[in-house]
């Protein structure tokens, strides 16, 4: 089924949902970790899935692969994330036809990065320079057989955001403009970027229905793991950080534990605020990680976890023989 038509049928009756992301693990035996805890984390009942696309196309055959188990073995409504570095269109077909033929029709279309060790997106000869072509060519190609989710940025694109304090208004401006072209082209759920100044997160959803774009926008939501993943990934994202996040986390930066709790405890809240404004979609960069994700679905109680089905891995059984 369509991630849409799962989104509506719940916007219909009120409900909230939240999804999970995860990427392919590097080692065999990291993907049978992330098979079972995904087997987990599924009872739980996310709305739906979704497996990352390698970098430069690095892990397509392992996504592929993934995503026909995630949605075939683990049964949950799967979205394979596809990108446009490094493929020519019969590629691209070769990855759609075998999701097609394995009952998968949700896609979340993206240009992707350019490849490690290359400053800029190149097009692949063959292949598009953009997720609004990769879009149009889904919905040329495949009819309306996929869903189409696309990417938004809320503090706009990383590439157009040319200063500490942001993109101008103007760049900002294109960046909605074209968010729109990729959802008037036949996208129909937008996932945003992640971010940790909630209130630009909301601006950008006001601006976003200013503008016309009236579907479904997700709001892409990164727990704090660890100080260092946290720096990496929001510099690689040139995300805005508020400067009581920082303050908070600066004294802690050197303790895991205290810097995850405080990750789940700034969850909870940032989705209370997206929550508290009649915002219903949450997904989450897990991360491959289960216990902060499921943390702040916890806290918002959203989530029963005596629905899943074993032990989480950071509490003992209940018939351990502690000595
Ligand atoms: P586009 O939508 O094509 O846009 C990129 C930028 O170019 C924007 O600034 C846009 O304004 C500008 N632009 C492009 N074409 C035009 C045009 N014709 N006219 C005007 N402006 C244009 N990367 C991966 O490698 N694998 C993944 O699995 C992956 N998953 C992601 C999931 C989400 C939810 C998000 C938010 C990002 C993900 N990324 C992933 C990162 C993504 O690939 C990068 O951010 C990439 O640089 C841009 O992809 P895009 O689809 O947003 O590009």
């Amino acid at each position: 089924m369509k991630v849409i038509e799962k989104i509506n049928a719940a916007l219909g009756q009120d409900q909230i949902t939240f999804s999970f992301e995860y990427f392919p693990p590097r080692t065999d035996e990291g993907v049978e970790n992330l098979f079972e805890r995904m087997d987990r984390m599924v009872a739980l009942q996310p709305l739906f899935c979704d497996i990352t696309w390698g970098a430069g196309g690095s892990t397509a055959d392992l996504t592929l692969d993934i995503a026909i188990k995630m949605q075939n073995m683990i049964c949950v409504e799967t979205m394979m994330h596809l990108t446009c570095t490094n493929m020519p269109v019969d590629k691209i077909d070769q990855a759609l036809d075998g999701i097609k033929a394995n009952g998968i029709q949700n896609v979340l279309a993206l240009r992707g990065d350019p490849p490690h060790g290359q400053g800029k997106f190149v097009q692949v000869s063959g292949g598009f320079s953009c997720a609004l072509d990769l879009v149009k060519h889904i919905r040329s190609h495949y009819g309306d057989y996929f869903g189409i989710t696309v990417a938004g940025y809320p503090e706009a694109h990383p590439d157009v955001i040319t200063s500490e304090e942001g993109a101008t208004e103007e760049a900002y401006h294109k960046d909605l403009m074209y968010l729109k072209a990729k959802v008037d082209a036949g996208a129909d759920v937008i996932i945003t970027q992640l971010f940790y100044d909630t209130d630009l997160f909301l601006k950008f959803y006001n601006d976003c229905r200013q503008i016309g774009i009236t579907c479904p926008i997700v709001a892409g939501i990164m727990p704090i793991n660890n100080y260092k993943g946290f720096k990496r990934m929001t510099g690689f994202c040139k995300t805005k950080i508020p400067t009581e996040i920082t303050n908070a986390l600066e004294p802690i930066k050197d303790d895991d534990k205290a810097v995850t709790a405080y990750g789940i405890h700034l969850g909870t809240e940032m989705c209370k605020k997206i929550l508290a404004h009649g915002i219903k979609n949450l997904h989450i960069y897990t991360l491959n990680l289960e216990k902060s994700a499921v943390g702040i679905l916890q806290n918002l109680g959203l989530v029963d976890i005596s629905k899943i089905r074993r032990p989480l891995p950071w509490r003992p059984p209940a018939n351990i023989n502690r000595v």
